[in-house]
């Protein structure tokens, strides 16, 4: 079956018993135990394990092509459970420009527990080489990465990994399964937020982690997700059921109105530079033809001008939302490094676009407006 087929039929026949086209939402905490005692596989508790939290994650684990997903209540959670995984003194390396939400918790939270960090540009392989230590056992990649758009090579940074014996992770949250399968390409992990592109319309928090084979290392992030606590609740999970249903509509409609925009962004005075790897100037842009099937929905453009500039033209707009995140039916943009914080290397005059599906000619000019 192809990856349209699948994201709209499977799941539904899991712990579904009444045959309903589309299964309930299971509320209940608590399942009532079998006379003959627990059984392996049987539902218990909720933060165990829930009817509509098996479904989703049958469904993201088969969209990605793994083994078996386990998901959580936010994409930070899931990195979390990855990163718990690891033990003191292991040392990872990972994009200097990586999600700032990740980077925080590598550096305030698990820095202090005894994680190493090597946070570097994965945009060479001699690079990445050059930092691998005796104790490196994972090394995460983002691409295209978050807001600079840089691209890394995934199955050269896993051939590299596998030759040192060391794990690889790809944040998969920007391209989706549909622009990018890391699993095929090599990787042993995929993470998600699925607050994005998954959820889809800007109303759910979540988080994946889908494992090419479920081996010790991924049991280990399986019961951090029990007992870590931080699991999606069982209406969260529906709803992401339903929106990847539509998931690879969506993504057709992203990636086909981003490159319009790109088009009209490529040709305005006040853009300085695009941050974009579908156009060919991209330093990135072969590798990710190669290991993409579409460029994504994601804009990060620099302003002919400064800081308050790009913040003046941000709030310009009458159509696109001034809002962080990504991935909506609605447009956003933001001046990215403002919702950064401290430690961001993001340039100073850069608007990061999330192009919606409105009508690509209505998004143009509300740009052409702000622009102005
Ligand atoms: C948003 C995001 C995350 C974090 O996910 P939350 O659901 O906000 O916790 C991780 N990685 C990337 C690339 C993201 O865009």
């Amino acid at each position: 079956m192809r990856f349209e087929t699948k994201a709209i039929h499977t799941g539904l026949h899991i712990a579904n018993p009444s045959k309903a086209v589309i299964p309930p939402i299971s509320p209940s905490t608590i399942f009532e135990i079998d006379e003959g005692g627990l059984k392996e596989g049987d539902f218990h508790y909720t933060r165990l394990g829930n009817p509509n939290r098996l479904q989703f994650e049958h469904l993201i684990a088969t969209l990605e092509g793994g083994e078996e997903a386990a998901v959580f209540s936010s994409g930070v959670a899931a990195a979390a459970a990855i990163l718990q995984a690891l033990k003191p003194g292991d040392h990872i390396i990972i994009p200097e420009d990586v999600y700032a939400g990740n980077r925080i918790l590598v550096k305030e939270i698990m820095n202090r527990w005894g994680l190493e960090s090597s946070f570097i540009n994965m945009t060479g392989l001699e690079t990445i080489e050059a930092h691998i230590q005796p104790n490196t056992k994972l090394i995460w990649i983002e691409t295209p990465s978050n807001p600079l758009m840089r691209i890394t090579d995934i199955a050269g940074v896993v051939e590299l990994a596998k030759s040192n014996g060391i794990r690889t992770l790809a944040d998969n949250t920007w391209p989706t399964p549909v622009n990018q399968l890391p699993l095929e390409l090599g990787t042993d992990l995929v993470l998600h937020s699925t607050s994005k592109y998954f959820g889809g319309h800007s109303d759910i928090l979540g988080g994946a982690v889908v494992t090419r084979e479920k081996d010790d290392f991924f049991q280990q992030i399986r019961l951090n997700q029990k007992m870590g606590g931080a699991v999606p609740s069982p209406q969260d999970c529906w709803m992401l059921s339903r929106s990847t249903r539509t998931l690879a509509y969506r993504m057709k409609g992203h990636n086909e109105h981003t490159l319009q925009v790109v088009d009209f962004l490529k040709e305005n005075k006040k853009v300085a530079d695009i941050y974009f790897p579908g156009v060919k100037s991209h330093p990135g842009h072969k590798i990710a033809r190669r290991q993409m099937k579409g460029f994504g929905g994601m804009i990060s453009f620099l302003l002919d001008g400064n800081q308050q500039e790009a913040i003046r033209i941000v709030a310009r707009s009458k159509l696109i939302t001034r809002a962080t995140s990504l991935g909506g039916v609605e447009s956003t943009w933001e001046h990215r490094r403002s919702s950064e914080g401290d430690g961001s290397v993001t340039p100073e005059n850069l608007i990061r676009l999330s192009v919606g599906l409105e009508h690509p000619d209505d998004i143009i000019a509300d740009l052409e407006y702000a622009l102005g």
